[in-house]
């Protein structure tokens, strides 16, 4: 199946319109900088990231740039409150985004543009708008007259007649229409003179509205055109349709082809948001959960739909991680190597050249093991309007694949397996799993090991001196003879040590190549 994906718009899964090797642009709607980010922030960023890290592998040239709102009204009410200015406020919190985004392996976003090192440009497309007759002045401001937009209200699928009810419409007697909406807001009187910029329009001197910003923005760096436009399924109405009423009206072109909207967190039957008072900040959830059970946690979920959010979610999630993390660890154990240091492996298609060239078709296990069976079921999952949580029911199936090999050959213990093909074999699959795990962008990084106390090169010489020795014991029991009386005592031994580390939280795992160690 070739990629699909669902478009807002037209309501409908589409084939993508380009072809890999061709540049690809998408835009997404950043933050407003006013507060530090709660988890409720991240879900755009970490589905987007992934459409990029799968677009890229896929051979498409992706440029993805996310905007800072760096003056609004949110801006301005919460400088006053911590009695410092609108500038220094949003700096400190787009570094707070910047950190959340690294923390969470948001990786692929090529630019950030900040709307007020853009004012200028905005004017300038306000103007146009209003030279086109789209846009008009009043004593306060500049709006967008909606009516005089044919189209306006198809992506939200709203009867713009309709629109007054419900919506948070900014009040204003002097607008021409209920919803028009503001590109330039004239200053107030107590607005500090940090978010006032010099405007050409009779209102003087004010600011942009939020909508302009993107609209603006995304053009300068994209162009009129762009590939994808996305965002949270709550920007659809107002913020989208009127960035979308803007552009078109502007460029007389479409301004996105493919809208992307995601669902939003929910904690039980609430949005999770602000205005609700549910967030969960980022700083207080990865103190007790790990980044990579989060970001798990909200691709688990397909991207279209609301991700249910609760700790009880979170703790299963983390759990089911654990079978990874075990096999890292014993894939450690066998081959000397981080599975996280993994060099970036070959894609399919590179690797199916290479059988080619060497006119090597790869027998049936050879095949499973490399996951040949899981590369395309992972595709095809992704093809189909990005189900990252199909993807990653495969990323299981393979991981059972590997576990059983390793079973089947006893952890690849004897020296002549290990020079033989199986364990090639066994280290391709790996490979893969490497490899498609980074395209959701899981297991970049080793789980930071619970110390015991005393660092972990201690507990770890110690544990494994602990092991060494109940090792030793296991096998003069074994080798004693039936009737001597020491092989019951020394079996006692061995399981003292086990029931004693289980008290301290510490589970042993006997496996043919040995034994391994793991808190929890
Ligand atoms: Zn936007």
């Amino acid at each position: 199946m070739a990629l699909q994906v669902y478009s807002t718009l037209t309501r409908k899964k589409e084939p993508f319109h380009k072809k890999p090797g061709e540049p690809v642009s998408m835009y997404v709607c950043g933050p407003t900088v006013y507060k530090p980010s709660h988890i409720g922030h991240m879900v755009g960023p970490v589905i987007f990231d992934t459409v990029k890290r799968y677009l890229t592998y896929l051979g498409y040239k992706v440029t993805f740039v996310v905007n800072i709102t760096d003056v609004d009204d949110k801006l301005i009410k919460r400088a006053a409150e911590l009695k410092t200015t609108v500038p220094a406020l949003a700096a400190q919190m787009t570094e707070d985004y910047f950190a959340c985004l690294k923390a969470l392996n948001v990786t692929g976003i090529d630019h950030f543009p900040r709307a007020t090192d853009y004012v200028g440009g905005m004017i300038e497309v306000i103007q146009k708008l209003e030279q086109k007759g789209y846009a008009y002045q009043v004593d306060d401001g500049v709006y967008f007259d909606v009516s005089k937009d044919a189209d306006y209200g198809a992506l939200s699928n709203r009867d713009p007649e309709q629109m007054e009810a419900g919506a948070r419409l900014e009040v204003n007697a002097k607008k021409r229409n209920p919803g028009d909406f503001a590109l330039w807001k004239g200053a107030k009187p107590d607005e500090p003179v940090e978010v006032q910029f010099d405007s050409p329009f009779k209102c003087g001197r004010g600011r942009p509205g939020w909508h302009i910003e993107c609209t603006c923005m995304a053009i300068k760096m994209l162009g009129e055109t762009l590939d994808i436009h996305g965002g949270g399924l709550d920007l659809q109405f107002p913020h989208h349709e009127n960035e979308l009423a803007q552009s078109e009206s502007l460029t007389g072109k479409p301004f996105a082809r493919f809208w992307m909207h995601n669902g939003l967190l929910k904690m039980g039957t609430a949005k999770m948001a602000g205005s609700v008072g549910n967030v969960v900040n980022i700083a207080d959830l990865l103190n007790r959960h790990t980044a990579e059970t989060v970001r798990f946690l909200l691709l688990s979920t397909h991207y279209r739909s609301p991700i249910e959010y609760s700790e009880e979610r979170l703790e299963e999630v983390a759990q089911s991680l654990e079978a990874f993390n075990r096999f890292f660890e014993r894939f450690e154990r066998i081959s000397g190597k981080s599975f996280h240091q993994l060099a970036t492996p070959m894609r399919l298609a590179e690797y199916e050249a290479h059988l080619e060239r060497e006119k090597k078709k790869p027998d049936p296990e050879e095949r499973l093991i490399l996951g040949f069976g899981t590369h395309r079921r992972f595709e095809d999952a992704l093809n189909d309007d990005l189900n990252t949580a199909g993807a990653i029911g495969h990323l299981y199936t393979l991981l059972g694949i590997l576990n059983q090999f390793a079973d089947q050959y006893g952890d690849f213990a004897d020296s002549e397996i290990r020079k033989g093909p199986k364990f090639a074999n066994f280290k391709h699959g790996v490979e893969t799993l490497r490899e498609l795990s980074s395209i959701l962008g899981l297991f970049w990084a080793p789980p930071a090991k619970q110390s015991l106390g005393g660092g972990d090169a201690l507990v770890s010489g110690l544990m494994q001196l602990l092991l060494d020795l109940r090792n030793n014991l296991r096998t003069t029991a074994k080798d004693a003879a039936k009737d001597n009386p020491l092989k019951k005592a020394l079996f006692d031994q061995t399981d003292l040590i086990r029931k004693r580390l289980a008290e301290l939280g510490v589970t042993l795992e006997d496996r043919p190549g040995g034994t391994t160690w793991r808190v929890g």
